[in-house]
């Protein structure tokens, strides 16, 4: 085992600082060359930072979350545990604790992340520190002097005053905790971002938490896997191999994977590729009875009290279908991701969601997989949605059973394209292309695909029931009486 660099994460309210604090952080302490070399920020960073015990100078590296956007600090709290080792707590100190500030506390009180308090703003005229500290004691959050031995520095994010104080404590923080790492272990990390790019494909960058991830591994994630191509730093430097909490661009994945999914190193493609859905996505209600059908459901909610009302009125739903079994494979709060396109894709569910949305960037995905996503805004439309999936879906069962048929006709010799045949379609649609069994009396006595299709001697793609067709058959032979029957 060895010592690690911590990962951290900036937590708080909006406006208090903490893309501020970030960049400072980033521009004080990366090297005037690299600063320049860095260009699109791939969501997280390392800074090297000097600390001094009696004479002796270490270098200390710490790897910084940077994901942009409020929104994406939002989702971030939530599995802020999984990718960091130390949480910075920024309270502007002339606010104070605000709404967000207290979702924070909650989300590291639960991931049991260490953390500091950073009280930013210093340099405000209004500023009071004591006020901020006594507000803390309500959520249980007790510095030091005020109760307990949460650290709290006072910071200017804006002139880095105490922000060198703030780097020290971090480093300290993490000697303490004795975070440890062995790199000679498979990699296993967390994603942090995810994107595609219209000529790399997958980008996704991740923290590697143990062992050392390498080009040409094999990973396997909770929604995707894939062979990385490419390991790219964070100031966009092609690399070998990724040590523990380096931050890391991945090429090569096959699809774009959720923020938050966990990725580990396998041996084999086999490995990496096999069924691997996320922990809570078991099959969660309806057991089937012999001989039902199954229609399976992803619900999805805006919060947690309306999935709750939407699972209760799904039971309810189900009362009106004794012959099916309506299963919701899994149910969760947020917008459509990832994840929940693939295990719709797994499972052939239908994404049911109340007041979400689908984030374009997973829009394409939705329409490469084929899923089907129901939206709606009014709890009570439930029934109603159900009803019309079920329709539609032992409509297109029907349709399936019903193979398409064509009575052959008029049978011709064979020549080196093929064997032209002339008949009457008498199920279904007789499509170009198709692949078919010849039946003789009550036998399958050979088989075959349509390679060119003609109707009123016109070149057609589809000819449906009734009507009369010529074709171009290449396979066995076919004779006048067979019947051609779609495969
Ligand atoms: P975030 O929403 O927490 O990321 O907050 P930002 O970093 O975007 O900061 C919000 C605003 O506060 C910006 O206008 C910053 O310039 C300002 N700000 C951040 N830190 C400080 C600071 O230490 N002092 C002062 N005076 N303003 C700051």
């Amino acid at each position: 085992m060895n010592k690690k660099p911590p990962v951290v994460v900036v937590l708080g309210h909006i406006d208090h600082g903490k893309s501020t604090l970030i960049d400072y952080i980033r521009k004080a302490n990366v090297t005037a060359k690299e600063a320049g070399g860095i260009t699109q920020s791939i969501g997280a960073y390392q800074v090297s930072v000097e600390t001094k015990s009696g004479k002796l100078k270490t270098e200390n590296l710490i790897t910084f979350i940077d994901t942009p956007g409020h929104e994406a600090f939002e989702h971030m709290r939530s599995f802020g545990a999984r990718a960091a080792d130390i949480g910075i707590l920024v309270i502007a100190a002339d606010e104070g604790v605000k709404p967000q500030t207290i979702e924070a506390i909650k989300d590291i009180k639960q991931s049991n992340l260490p953390f500091i308090v950073a009280l930013n703003k210093i340099d405000r005229p209004q500023t009071n520190v004591k006020k901020v500290k006594e507000e803390l004691i309500q959520h249980e959050v007790f510095v030091e002097g005020f109760g307990g031995n949460v650290p709290a520095v006072e910071i200017s994010a804006k002139t880095g005053k105490g922000v060198k104080e703030l780097l020290d404590l971090l480093t300290l923080m993490a000697e303490v905790e004795g975070l440890s790492a062995d790199p000679a272990k498979p990699a296993a990390g967390v994603i942090i971002v995810s994107s595609l790019d219209s000529q790399k494909g997958v980008l996704a960058t991740g923290i590697v938490k143990d062992g050392t991830l390498k080009v040409g591994q094999w990973l396997r994630l909770q929604s995707t896997h894939g062979k990385v191509k490419a390991l790219r730093d964070f100031e966009g430097k092609l690399i070998k191999e990724a040590t523990p909490s380096t931050p890391v661009q991945i090429l090569g994945l096959e699809q774009l994977p959720a923020v938050g999914e966990t990725f580990i190193a396998v041996k084999s493609q086999d490995e990496a590729a096999s069924e691997l859905l996320p922990a809570h996505s078991e099959l969660i209600s309806n057991k089937v009875i012999p001989g039902q059908k199954v229609l399976r459901f992803v619900l999805k909610a805006k919060e947690s009290a309306s999935l709750d009302a939407l699972s209760k009125l799904f039971s309810q739903v189900q009362t009106q279908y004794p012959d099916i079994a309506l299963q919701v494979v899994t149910k969760s709060v947020g917008d459509v991701s990832t994840s929940d396109i693939e295990i719709a894709r797994r499972f052939n569910a239908l994404i049911v969601g109340f007041a979400i949305k689908i984030p374009s960037i997973v829009r394409p995905l939705v329409a490469q997989k084929e899923i089907s996503i129901k939206l709606f805004s009014i709890v009570y439309d439930l029934p109603k949605i159900v009803e019309e999936w079920v329709k539609q879906s032992f409509a297109q069962e029907a349709k399936a059973l019903e193979k398409s048929e064509l009575a052959v006709l008029g049978a011709f010799s064979k020549s080196k394209d093929g064997q032209v045949i002339g008949g009457k379609v008498a199920k279904g649609t007789i499509k170009k292309g198709m692949l078919v069994n010849i039946k003789r009396q009550e036998n399958i006595v050979g088989r075959g695909k349509i390679i060119n299709l003609q109707h009123l001697k016109q070149d057609v793609s589809v000819v449906e029931a009734g009507k009369e067709c010529g074709i171009l058959f290449q396979g066995d032979d076919v004779a006048v009486g067979d019947v051609l029957i779609e495969s």
